[in-house]
């Protein structure tokens, strides 16, 4: 008897393209969409769990999630169509591996983790660590299944915020997106993630522009700015034919950090 191949699916929004375009080839698809555990959003005082199966439509809608992570709440609202959102998944947005994926680059700035099951058990990863390059998920969906990812509440008082800049409004891919966390003590910054795509093959996360804002007054602009020249200065955008120039795009990188900078710190008050 021959093995067969089996693969997950979820929403199918990328596979079954995949499918018919040769991109994948299985013998048996596991539907995962209809599996309770994995369909629910819980709220906990110190974490976040989303089921892997969860919606973008779900997230974008859930009070709770719009006022603890508009960053996510606001990347989920942008993905695709009302079409698309209501059966694309996270887990599915997160093992497809774009790195502007809009699910994703809000989770990084959360510092997301998730939770993978296989016959030889559980592990929980951090998301930034499962991206093996553009497309390429370190998850192997004809092996593992991404079943949880957990989103911790920070200590401290914190604020998080979501900017993306494409063509039009619906079904059209990111020129740039951004996300931002800032956590504070009640004074000064002790924690900042800024993460900006699509300038790598995974997404960025703009590390000395997260440094230089540990120890500052959140409501310094100036310091928010020079934040947003730096994530600028780190970034490498790549030439596009479909998304525009590097140069173009890596003026959006300082913009749109920058948005998501004074957002966050509005949001704090
Ligand atoms: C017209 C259109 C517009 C789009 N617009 C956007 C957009 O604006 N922004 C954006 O980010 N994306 C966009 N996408 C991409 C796509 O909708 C998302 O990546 C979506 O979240 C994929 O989820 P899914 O549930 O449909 O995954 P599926 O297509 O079911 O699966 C995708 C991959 O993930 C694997 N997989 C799924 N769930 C799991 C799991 N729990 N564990 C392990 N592996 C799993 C599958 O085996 C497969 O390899 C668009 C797609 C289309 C067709």
């Amino acid at each position: 008897m021959t093995t067969k191949r089996g693969r997950v699916l979820a929403g199918g929004t990328d596979l079954f393209l995949w499918l018919k375009s040769g991109k994948a080839d299985v013998d048996v698809l596991v539907d995962v969409s209809a599996i309770e555990a994995l369909r629910t959003i819980d709220v906990r005082d110190d974490q976040v769990v989303f089921g892997a199966a969860v919606t973008h439509a779900e997230v974008a809608a859930h009070r709770e999630i719009k006022a603890l992570f508009p960053a996510l709440a606001d990347g989920c609202r942008s993905v695709g169509s009302p079409q698309i959102r209501n059966v694309a998944t996270l887990g599915g947005n997160i093992v497809s591996a774009q790195p502007a994926a809009d699910s994703v680059v809000p989770f990084v700035a959360l510092d997301a983790q998730c939770e993978i099951a296989s016959s030889s058990g559980t592990r929980v990863v951090p998301l930034e660590e499962l991206y093996e390059g553009v497309g390429k998920s370190r998850v192997d969906a004809t092996k593992e299944i991404i079943t949880k990812i957990i989103v911790k509440r920070p200590d401290g008082p914190s604020a998080n915020a979501y900017s993306r800049i494409s063509p039009r409004e619906a079904m059209s891919l990111p020129v740039v997106n951004a996300a931002s966390l800032i956590v504070t003590d009640g004074k000064v910054i002790v924690e900042a993630r800024i993460v900006t795509a699509p300038v790598a093959t995974t997404p960025f996360r703009a590390k000395r522009a997260e440094a230089f804002l540990v120890g500052k007054n959140p409501s310094s602009l100036g310091d928010l700015a020079e934040a947003a020249s730096i994530a600028q200065d780190e970034a490498r955008p790549r030439d596009s034919l479909v998304r525009g120039s590097g140069e173009y795009r890596k003026i959006l990188v300082k913009d749109l950090v920058e948005m998501t900078l004074y957002r966050a710190a509005e949001r704090l008050g």
